[in-house]
């Protein structure tokens, strides 16, 4: 390219003020930063199950790798099968992703033109925004409230422009939720025109008398989206696979943009394993409370703020740019994960682990904060 012309004017509008999603920093580029071996780092950046995927999902893995020259089912016959067993659907209701961020994009794809708005809460999950700019939509943010998600000024945001909302149930990274009756009551005051999506990739997570399962709405509301991932409980976050409950019409249009081979074969076998390990899910959620507590008390004993959360991390509030504590924990071998993309700078995720991870982290927090 000549010196008056950039690629970056070739591109379309959406993709030229994109900034791509930077993930947690990978534990084997900071063991070789800090000349440590792999097993001494701590990583807590991703939201990941500590205890791993189910060993039922490994030997699943296992035995489907010497079907490795064969495409996947492109259908996913069996997995939308149990799926739809699971949430009470027809199979034909089920989209499945390549994570669910593939099935968020899908739906941004298929619903959204760059005109239209997309209505979503600040210091929401960062690939509703990310989608949204890709697309060239208009993002309609709504202001948070104590760092949650405010109804009314999700509402409030939603105008005849608007095509799509999303909503993290709970949210990441500030772990808020909503209540069935207050979310209910939005999805169903919302123009049937405007297509809600409700991402609940730590619903597994969640133990509150009021907290809903919005797959159950499906057959009630048909603009209502839910997501669910296997990355987080299930522990398969290096399968990529996550899938939406939709209304058939809905999840038929989905059908037409996602690519025909979206969702490996490998991640097939493992989601279905998966869902008949409910020990091993029982077990991650059990390893969960316990590690939030601690972590919640210790943080209580350093003086430090902390949003409540009913995930799988805790967001702790330093009341100063984080950035340098982020930079002295990675020195101790501890990766959290920096959200001032979020619109929180002086705040940082930590993701529960085992107890053990969960010990070395409190002790590099300590050490780096008291000196
Ligand atoms: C981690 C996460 C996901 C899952 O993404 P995958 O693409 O399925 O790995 C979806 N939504 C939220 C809010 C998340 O935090």
């Amino acid at each position: 390219m000549s010196d008056q012309l950039a690629f970056v004017d070739l591109a379309v509008s959406g993709v030229r003020g994109l900034r791509p999603y930077e993930p947690g920093k990978p534990e084997s580029e900071l063991a070789r930063e800090l000349g440590l071996k792999l097993e001494d780092i701590v990583k807590l950046a991703s939201n990941e199950n500590p205890l791993g995927a189910s060993p039922q999902a490994i030997t699943a893995v296992r035995e489907m790798l010497g079907e490795l020259a064969r495409y996947p089912d492109g259908n996913g016959f069996e997995l939308k099968k149990r799926l739809s067993q699971r949430h009470g659907v027809a199979p034909q209701q089920v989209t499945l992703g390549n994570g669910s961020n593939d099935v968020l994009e899908i739906i941004g794809r298929t619903f959204a033109k760059p005109e239209d708005g997309i209505v979503f809460s600040e210091h929401a999950f960062i690939v509703y925004p990310l989608v949204t700019q890709a697309i060239g939509a208009t993002a309609q943010v709504a202001k948070a409230r104590n760092y949650g998600h405010d109804l009314e000024a999700l509402r409030a945001a939603v105008d005849a422009s608007t095509r799509l909302v999303f909503i993290a149930n709970p949210n990441n990274p500030t772990g808020t939720w909503l209540t069935a009756g207050d979310l209910e009551a939005f999805v169903a005051g919302l123009p049937r025109s405007v297509l809600v999506v409700i991402d609940e990739a730590y619903t597994e997570y969640v133990d509150e008398p009021d907290f809903p399962d919005a797959s159950r709405w499906i057959g009630k509301y048909p603009n209502l989206i839910v997501t669910r991932t296997f990355s987080k409980v299930h522990g398969l976050a290096a399968l990529r696979i996550g899938y939406a409950l939709s209304h058939p019409e809905v999840a038929d249009l989905l059908n037409r943009v996602r690519q025909p081979f979206n969702v490996n074969s490998l991640a097939q076998v493992a989601a279905c394993a998966s869902l008949d390990d409910a020990e091993h899910v029982r077990k991650g959620v059990e390893m969960n409370r316990l590690g939030m507590r601690m972590l919640e008390s210790a943080l209580d004993e350093l003086d430090l703020g902390w949003i409540p959360s009913v995930g799988n991390f805790l967001t702790v509030d330093f009341g100063k740019p984080a950035g340098p504590i982020f930079q002295a924990m990675l020195n101790e071998g501890v990766i959290v994960r920096p959200i001032g993309g979020y619109g929180m700078p002086n705040h940082l995720r930590i993701t529960i682990g085992t107890p053990t991870e969960n010990a070395r982290c409190v002790t590099a927090l300590r050490k780096v904060l008291t000196g």
